[in-house]
């Protein structure tokens, strides 16, 4: 059995079979575990989810950890990935700076054929890919970005040594969850910051605080259960969605509710909100609006404001997973940065100094492409996967993904991906699905080999099924 990827999604998937026995070999193309967490270094990088929620649900790990965060850095995670390495005696079976190149499918003797860029040969009955969601970084091709004289980096791809901003005229183009991590640490230290916004995020607080041994200890007690509720929740966290409508309580008990959630942090405002949230506009809007004005009430310039948390939604509040800030917003009230609306003002080049929007030239050290990934997909098509009748599953995704639960495709036999398309990724907390999508995996491989089942494919009918399930179903 070959996996691949080291994430939380697959080191689960190696644990989880190597006790049963399988013979299991994981492939990773980075030179450590973590997936995400061994790439991302970019200063200010640390999860949106708090923990315990995003860690592995295993007694014999949790037992003897402490975190320091409630919402921890790139530094603390790459430990408790050492940590689990330790416990789980992962590496063994693990070969890194391994990065998988192409997967032929060969009917005959029912197995993957495999190649690495290394040079590796390997043959597999099953595939099981865990490339997470945000394996392939985005960097747009914006006219002259190869002619810029300065430092260019994007955040996926930030130099492991580390990079020092301190009085660096910083550009950043990007304003997602990465972008609002970087801009608010490049605040703190550089000579300007140029945050160049095309939409603006909806970016809740975080409330971080750091958390003691003491009262870690004492909520280990209700660890197990924890463990179980972010199983049974909208996106996979122990945050319960309120029952009632927010449109059948008066303003002000909307508003305390709203500021109570505000208060808990964290995803709380967008998983735990009012029933209908997520499903009436009115009520969308409600939530937005109180949004809105907590940012308006941090940001000095009005117009400035304005940008960041328009009187019109970009969106709705929510469809698009939030993104979480401690000091994004007051940043903008400093001397040292400049919000450069992209929507009025759109980049026209990149030039050998920096950026030249429509209006302006801004000189720029240090260019921060916050641009995002090729998400979802990408980590999964930039494998060269050829399947039963020699099409490659990217051009079999070329006019839509199709997809059988999410998980497998039609004319791809015996090839598994988490954490993918048509499935939870895109709103679930990544330890939750690990486990909840990733035991399902390993109780069909499981069940298959106890019957002597060699080989599965997902009919036509099957994604055809789901795929309407997923894109019209309410
Ligand atoms: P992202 O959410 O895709 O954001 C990319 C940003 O780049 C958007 O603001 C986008 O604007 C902008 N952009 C893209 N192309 C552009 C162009 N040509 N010109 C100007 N702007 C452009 O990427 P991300 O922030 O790296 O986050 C990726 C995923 O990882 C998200 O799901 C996020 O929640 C997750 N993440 C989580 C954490 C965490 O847990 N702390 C940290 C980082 C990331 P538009 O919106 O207009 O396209």
């Amino acid at each position: 059995m070959v996996i691949v990827g080291a994430g939380f999604a697959g080191l689960y998937q190696l644990h989880r079979l190597r006790a049963l026995g399988f013979s299991t070999v994981l492939l990773e193309a980075g030179s450590g575990l973590g997936g995400i967490w061994h790439w991302n270094c970019y200063p200010g990088a640390r999860v949106d989810s708090h923990v315990p929620v995003y860690e592995f649900s295993d007694e014999e790990l949790w037992r003897d950890w402490y975190w320091d965060e409630r919402f921890p850095d790139w530094t603390a995670l790459r430990r408790y990935f050492q940590y689990v390495d330790h416990k789980w005696d992962l590496s063994r079976d693990i070969r890194f700076d391994t990065r998988l190149d192409t997967a032929t499918w060969d009917e005959a003797s029912t197995c993957w054929h495999l190649t690495t860029r290394n040079g590796q040969s390997l043959r597999s009955r099953f595939l099981v890919l865990c490339t997470g969601f945000a394996s392939k970084a985005y960097i747009p091709d914006l006219p002259g970005l190869d002619d810029y004289e300065g430092q260019c980096h994007h955040t996926a791809h930030w130099p492991q040594e580390g990079l020092d901003m301190t009085g660096l005229r910083v550009g950043v183009i990007g304003t997602g969850a990465s972008g609002v991590q970087v801009i608010q640490e490049a605040a703190k230290i550089a000579a300007s910051v140029t945050v160049f916004q095309r939409t603006p995020i909806l970016a809740l607080a975080m409330q971080q605080h750091r958390l003691t041994r003491a009262e870690q200890d004492e909520a280990k007690a209700r660890y197990p259960d924890i463990f179980r509720t972010r199983t049974e929740t909208f996106a996979g966290f122990d945050i319960i969605r309120r029952d009632e409508s927010a449109l059948a309580v008066s303003d002000e008990d909307r508003r305390a509710g709203f500021e109570q959630m505000w208060q808990a942090g964290g995803f709380s405002f967008w998983a735990g909100n009012f029933a209908d949230i997520m499903t009436d506009e009115t009520a969308n809007r409600t939530a937005y609006d109180f949004w809105r004005d907590k940012v308006h009430a941090r940001v000095h310039d009005p117009a400035v404001a304005e940008l960041l948390a328009p009187t019109e939604p970009p969106h709705p509040f929510g469809v698009k997973r939030p993104s979480l800030e401690q000091t994004y917003y007051d940043a903008f009230n400093q001397q040292n940065v400049t919000l450069v609306d992209l929507k009025t003002t759109p980049i026209e080049r990149i030039t050998t100094a920096g950026v030249r929007t429509t209006q302006n030239d801004y000189d720029i050290d240090l260019l921060v492409m916050a641009t995002g990934f090729d998400a979802v997909t990408g980590g999964l098509t930039s494998i060269d996967i050829h399947g039963r009748a020699g099409t490659t599953l990217k051009d079999y995704w070329a006019r839509g993904v199709r997809s059988h639960l999410g998980l497998a495709s039609a004319g791809f036999p015996n090839l598994i991906y988490l954490y993918g398309p048509q499935s939870p990724s895109g709103f679930c907390n990544g330890p939750t699905c690990a486990e909840v999508q990733g035991g399902w995996v390993v109780q069909l491989l499981n069940d298959l080999r106890d019957q002597g089942v060699t080989r599965i494919e997902a009919t036509p009918h099957a994604e055809d099924s789901w795929r309407d399930l997923v894109l019209h179903d309410r």
